[in-house]
């Protein structure tokens, strides 16, 4: 067994791990490893923008779990494709560069966290960014990270917007902007027409920096404890397993199913269900793996005649291999596009501070994740509930950790998320049937003629999944459910911190992806004691 050792290893190079080993690696002072259970990040299908439509259904860098059945979803099971190579979920997720509501970051600081107000985290998502608007109060243009406009939208995205207004809503250049409510454009974390996920933005570029190990291909186990210190983790790699032990500390970055999943193959979280699995109890934490969350969302699909959308049909066949050429030689065309071009927050009412509803607009038909593929040329809309009061958990189902852990996301298990979700279908489809779409407007799948609440109802349930944003699974708070307290630091094991989308105490009113930087971000200048 090969032992070797770091100041600071971190475990799963995600959104989350990229971000934290690159910042503790800058200068010489401190020995940085990373263990990654996939490969380098840098395939091709992950650097074309809309590869992600391959990726997503299927096994290739990605874990592709499925959850138990869901009581909400008629018994169906889910599906949380995850990413799995260097960049973690940022290298097959969809690029939008969104924040969430300013005040979410405001309610975690009133949940007992200090120093994760709005004020608090900014900086970290301005030192993150680079965008290629510039920079201002509420922009960074210095960071590694490459927020841009899309190179070559579709004209229908500017028609919903078009729709949107026709309704009443207004329209917003900028998401994260000093309001978030209203129609427009999704900015996107790319480079020049290429996907930039975290990988490429904070690691591929620094990757011959001495003092950085970074391991693909390497399956952490668990972590090593010395009584209720962490002191190494233990990870197979090429068939044998090696050890790595850290002089300072260990940081778990595995996302919202691993990281849970880790903690409690090392002994430390509820000691029953510990001991059901006959797993030595090192620490009995009954957070690990609780106070599950992920936005809910239905999509509307409705067939047009235009080829100008992604579809499946012999013309469109031959548009995409001209726009392998377009993208081999420029970088622009279709193969640019994250599919989901624009979006709208809105509110189910407007009483609301923020809005609690979030559509994506995508320039494809979309069904069950593009497992169900349609004959012809489409769009599609997504409705999701940005702050579901459902929640769910993560356990084991095995002490093997290549075997799945159990995802319960415990869809609809308060009602109230249904309600708003009808509610939201109603919006979304007012908008899909505004004048500005007429143009482009064929058959709609699934809903036509369909009005009768309970109707849409059921057809939630028989359709509805997530939009992939589970977060919370290793809550940071003070209360008797909290995994980590407001330093990331484990409660109740020394040198022990966790940066990724597990710690969100609530899910935020966006996407995942910059707000997960952010705490990567935020993670290091806490360690280097800035
Ligand atoms: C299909 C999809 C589309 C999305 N679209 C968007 C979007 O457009 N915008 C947005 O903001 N967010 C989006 N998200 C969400 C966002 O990408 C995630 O919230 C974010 O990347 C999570 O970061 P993380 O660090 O928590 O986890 P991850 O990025 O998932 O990283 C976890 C890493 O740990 C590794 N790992 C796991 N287990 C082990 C182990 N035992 N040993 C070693 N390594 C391990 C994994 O392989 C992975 O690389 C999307 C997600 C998906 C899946």
């Amino acid at each position: 067994m090969v032992t070797e050792t770091f100041d600071y290893i971190v475990v799963g190079g995600g959104s989350g791990g990229c971000t934290v080993a690159s910042r503790l690696s800058e200068g010489q002072n401190s020995s940085v490893c990373m263990l990654e259970a996939g490969g380098d990040g840098k395939n091709v299908m992950i650097r074309v923008p809309s590869a992600v439509a391959a990726i997503l259904p299927r096994p290739i860098f990605n874990w592709a779990y499925n959850t138990e059945p869901q009581p909400g979803l008629n018994g169906r099971k889910g599906f949380q494709p995850r990413g799995k190579a260097l960049g973690g979920s940022s290298a097959i997720n969809a690029m939008l560069y969104v924040r969430g509501h300013q005040l979410d970051y405001d309610e975690w600081q009133d949940l007992g966290n200090n120093g994760w107000g709005w004020d608090d985290v900014l900086p970290y998502f301005k030192r993150a960014e680079n965008n290629a608007r510039g920079g201002d109060d509420l922009h960074g243009d210095q960071g590694p990270l490459s927020v841009s406009e899309q190179v070559s939208p579709r004209p229908i995205a500017q028609d919903f917007i078009k729709a949107g207004e026709q309704l009443q809503y207004p329209s917003n250049p900028d998401f994260n902007g000093p309001t978030q409510e209203g129609f427009g454009m999704f900015q996107v974390t790319q480079k020049d027409g290429e996907r930039q996920s975290v990988a490429a933005a904070y690691i591929h570029p620094v990757m011959d920096r001495k003092n950085l190990d970074v391991k693909t291909r390497a399956t952490v186990h668990h972590i090593i404890l010395d009584g209720k210190k962490a002191v190494g983790v233990a990870y197979e790699q090429n068939g044998a397993v090696h050890e790595v032990r850290a002089n300072k500390e260990i940081i778990l970055s595995g996302g919202v199913f691993a990281s849970p999943q880790l903690l409690m193959l090392s002994g430390i979280g509820p000691a029953d269900h510990l001991k059901s699995h006959g797993i030595d109890v090192k620490h009995d934490l009954h957070g690990v793996g609780q106070n599950l969350q992920d936005h809910i969302d239905y999509i509307s699909a409705y067939k047009s005649p235009s080829r100008d959308l992604f579809g499946l049909s012999l013309g469109g066949g031959m548009d995409i291999i001209k726009s392998i050429f377009e993208w081999r030689n420029h970088r622009t065309g279709m193969l640019t596009s994250p599919f989901a071009e624009a979006g709208a927050f809105i509110k189910s009412d407007p009483a609301l501070e923020r809005p609690d509803l979030q559509m994506h607009f995508v320039v494809g038909i979309v069904d069950d994740h593009s497992r169900k593929l349609h004959m012809g040329h489409g769009y599609s809309c997504h409705i999701c509930v940005l702050r579901p009061k459902s929640r769910g958990s993560v356990t084991l189902g095995s002490t093997n950790v290549s075997k799945p852990p159990k995802i319960d996301m415990g869809y609809f298990s308060n009602e109230d998320d249904l309600d708003l979700m009808v509610k939201g279908f109603g919006i979304m489809r007012q908008v899909l049937e505004a004048p500005a779409l007429d143009k482009w407007r064929g058959k709609e799948l699934y809903t036509e003629n369909m009005h009768e609440n309970d109707a849409i109802k059921s057809m939630i349930r028989q359709r509805a999944d997530t939009v992939y944003h589970p977060v919370g699974s290793c809550k940071m708070g003070d209360d008797k459910m909290a995994v980590v307290d407001d330093q990331l630091r484990v409660y109740g094991i020394e040198n022990l911190r966790i940066a990724d989308a597990s710690i969100m105490p609530t899910l935020i009113g966006g996407n995942t992806n910059a707000p997960t930087i952010m705490i990567g971000e935020k993670c290091a200048a806490m360690i280097k004691g800035e």
